[in-house]
């Protein structure tokens, strides 16, 4: 799909005007509003709810995507949007964006091991130029950046949960090392940014989020447990399924996203839900979700699987007041629904 308006030429960089003044409302501090935001790998999963986001709180939005693992489709209902804007371009290669923008969303990247195993160099790329470019996006605009990290920063951790603190346990040469690493660097860049260009950044360290618009065969946990259990299919859990994980529905996410966003903090911030969960225990709820008569099968763990990930939250509480609000069993739901509509997903279940 290539959507009339996926062209650098569609972007309108005067349909803002001159930029206003940050407005920081009252009865919460630190609480502001963007004008216009560019967010990189917006026609991805958590990229098209960030913009959907956005847009209803009256931000126009620069989606810049090279549709590598996302696609049009999530963004094709924000089209008809006037203050919506789709471009194809590779963060990697070159950015450019006219008009005023005060805050710039990185999330550009492959994000699933499946999808990072299979692009090695781009990820590590679109982590190091890709974020180059989009740090010098914001500095040329003087806006505010925020970078997707993810908990991969942690690697195969050593504590549990995890804090900020804690530095990590990753195989920089591992086939999970171009993803880890590309993100640390993409760290340290930032950084650098704050440090020595005075930018003003925010760093958050993202756990796994799952709900519509991941892809069926993106190779994750959850994607995978239920179209196999809306097809009637076995489930294949990794190992023993005794490994754990923390899963987030994607509105908590996005909220926690767009609260340090708002705020002055630096980060970096951990986004995820503590409520831990075995990968054979997700299974099962997925299975009792879907009503579905799927086995549970076992196979092999991948090499350098984290074996227990979950998130220490403090942070988050205390500085941006920001916690998870969304069931598992709610979230789950309303994932499973959506997939069930997702043609070609619902088999004999
Ligand atoms: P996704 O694959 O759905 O989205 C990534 C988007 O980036 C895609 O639309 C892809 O086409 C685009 N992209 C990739 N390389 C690009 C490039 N060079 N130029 C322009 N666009 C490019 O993945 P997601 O799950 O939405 O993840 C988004 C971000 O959040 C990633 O940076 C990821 O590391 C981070 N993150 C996600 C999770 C999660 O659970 N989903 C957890 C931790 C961190």
């Amino acid at each position: 799909m290539s959507p009339d308006n996926a062209r650098p030429d569609a972007l309108r960089p005067d349909a803002t005007g001159p930029r206003a003044p940050l407005s920081r409302p009252g009865g919460s501090p630190g609480a502001r509003r963007f004008r216009r935001a560019v967010v990189t790998g917006g026609a991805g999963f958590l990229g098209s709810h960030l913009c959907e986001r956005l847009l209803d709180d009256g931000t126009e939005v620069v989606c810049l995507d090279n549709f590598l693992t996302g696609t049009p489709a999530n963004v094709a209902h924000l089209l008809p949007r006037p203050d919506f804007h789709l471009v194809r371009c590779d963060l990697s290669e070159f950015v450019h964006v006219p008009g005023d923008v005060d805050l710039v969303l990185h999330f550009a990247s492959p994000a699933s091991p499946r999808d990072y195993l299979e692009y090695p160099i781009h990820t590590l790329k679109v982590g190091s130029l890709g974020t180059l470019h989009a740090l010098g996006l914001a500095a040329e605009k003087n806006a505010r950046f925020v970078l997707a990290s993810t908990s991969e920063v942690y690697g195969d951790p050593l504590l549990h949960p995890q804090p900020e603190t804690y530095w990590g346990n990753v195989n920089p040469i591992g086939p999970r090392g171009v993803y880890d690493e590309a993100k640390r660097f993409s760290e340290a860049l930032v950084t650098a940014y704050r440090h020595a260009r005075g930018l003003d950044t925010g760093i958050v360290r993202i756990f796994n989020t799952y709900g519509p618009r991941t892809r069926p065969d993106d190779g994750r946990a959850i994607p995978a447990f239920v179209c196999a259990a809306l097809r009637g299919e076995p489930l294949k859990v990794h190992g023993d399924g005794s490994q754990t994980r923390s899963i987030c529905y994607v509105d908590d996410t996005v909220a926690g996203v767009l609260s340090l966003a708002r705020s002055e903090h630096s980060g970096p911030v951990n986004i995820g839900n503590p409520d831990e969960m075995s990968v054979l225990e997700l299974a099962r709820r997925i299975v009792d979700l879907t009503g579905s008569a799927s086995p549970i099968e076992f196979g092999e763990r991948p090499v350098d699987d984290p074996t227990t990930r979950r998130p220490d939250i403090t942070l988050a509480r205390e500085l941006l007041g920001w916690e998870p609000r969304v069931h598992w069993r709610d979230g789950l739901g309303t994932t499973i629904a959506w997939f069930a509509d997702q043609p070609g997903v619902r088999g004999a279940a």
